[in-house]
């Protein structure tokens, strides 16, 4: 029986490495609570990452709820349903209302149009996903915020490393979201963070990440707990000083997919950027009706082989159960064509040439 391939898998670091990292909390016992690990982290990644200020948080979601706390919003807030979960659900944990705009069809990222087309006298904010990894339109989205006076929030929990003209997209708005779950391209197991140039929006993110807590006997926000501990500080510290290797090898694997599956009729891939550092966190394909088979039979046929594809992200926000009749994916035809028609390919710094010629060996097996 063929080995089975996941569409995703964590990077680790050698044990050792990571043993080393974690020995010291033996002797400090001090394991969570802005340690030593956290404060380096922070550091190395704002140095990573060329942003002024970097605030670690337990989880991406809780970075995000907080970002949108901080910024003290209220009213509606933009964003697109071709996104995780998360995005939509912060904005309504929040007690915001979510405005559903549509994306472009080229790389799925919201439409700057669209958002024009949603302003009402109650938008406060505008929450953008980098989806895949692929930048949004930052200078038509930082126009728009502009002209009407609009925060820009940035769900880049996609889109770590990710840069363009050596500008990183965690330093777009007036704030990045990161998610550094074990999926992503850099993971601290569970973890996330927020990424800003205000440095007082900054000393109100960290009073939100820890109950509001000033000091020993004065607490000024009403803030929930959102902090990152040591051990997975370290774990970042050491998958830091890999990931140029692993979005390097996810490099190759995703260059031999497009060797491979780039000018099939029917298919269609998302064109890289020129000018743009990816970070080929995900390998998106999309079949249209020309390919001869749906996206369905395609990702049964990969199931029945071994091969585990994700219909990410199938379905919209819009039609979760949780928003029923709350919203139409009518209202946003583009990606509920491009959610219907979306599988995105195994792809991890260890998956090699061998096993995408497998993948693709089968997604064009599929051919009508
Ligand atoms: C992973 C993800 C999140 C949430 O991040 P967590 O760290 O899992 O909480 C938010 N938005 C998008 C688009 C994501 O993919």
């Amino acid at each position: 029986m063929p080995s089975e391939l996941p569409v995703t898998r964590a990077a680790l670091p050698p044990l050792d490495e990571y043993v080393d990292e974690i020995r010291g909390l033996w002797g400090t016992q001090w394991i969570t609570n802005m340690g030593e690990r956290h404060e380096e982290l922070e550091r190395a990644l704002e140095s990573y990452l060329g942003v002024s200020h970097v605030s670690l948080f337990v989880n991406g979601h809780s970075a995000l709820e907080c970002a949108l706390d901080a910024l003290e919003l209220s009213g509606e807030v933009i964003t697109t349903p071709l996104t995780f979960a998360s995005t939509v659900h912060a904005i309504v944990r929040r007690g915001l209302t979510p405005v559903l705009a549509d994306v472009r069809p080229d790389d799925c990222t919201i439409d700057p149009e669209a958002i024009e087309a949603a302003i009402t006298p109650r938008t406060s904010a505008i929450v953008p996903v980098h989806v895949y990894g692929n930048l949004c339109d930052v200078d038509a989205i930082a126009d728009i915020a502009r002209r009407h006076g609009l925060r820009v929030v940035y769900d880049a929990a996609h889109a770590f490393g990710v840069e363009r003209g050596g500008v990183s997209a965690a330093s777009c708005g007036d704030v990045s979201m990161l998610s550094f779950h074990a999926t992503k391209v850099f993971n601290t197991i569970e973890g996330g963070a927020l990424c800003y140039g205000d440095a007082a929006f900054g000393e109100r993110v960290r009073l939100l990440r820890d109950f509001g807590i000033r000091d020993s006997e004065h607490v000024d926000l009403v803030g929930g707990n959102a902090k990152m501990n040591e051990f997975c500080a370290a774990m970042g510290l050491c998958n830091l000083r890999h990931v140029d290797g692993e979005i390097s090898a996810r490099g190759a694997a995703a260059a031999r997919y497009r060797e491979r599956l780039e000018g099939v009729s029917g298919l269609t891939l998302i064109a890289p950027r020129p000018g743009v550092r990816p970070n080929h966190g995900y390998f998106p394909v999309f079949f249209e009706d020309s390919f001869g088979a749906s996206r369905d039979e395609v990702f049964s046929a990969l199931e029945r082989r071994h091969i585990l594809c994700r219909k990410y992200f199938y379905p919209l926000v819009s039609d979760y159960a949780c928003y029923r009749g709350r919203y139409s994916s009518a209202d946003t035809p583009v990606a509920r064509d491009r959610a219907a028609r979306v599988l995105t390919l195994p792809l991890y710094g260890a998956l090699s040439r061998d096993d995408v010629d497998r993948v693709c060996d089968a997604v064009l097996g599929c051919r009508g």
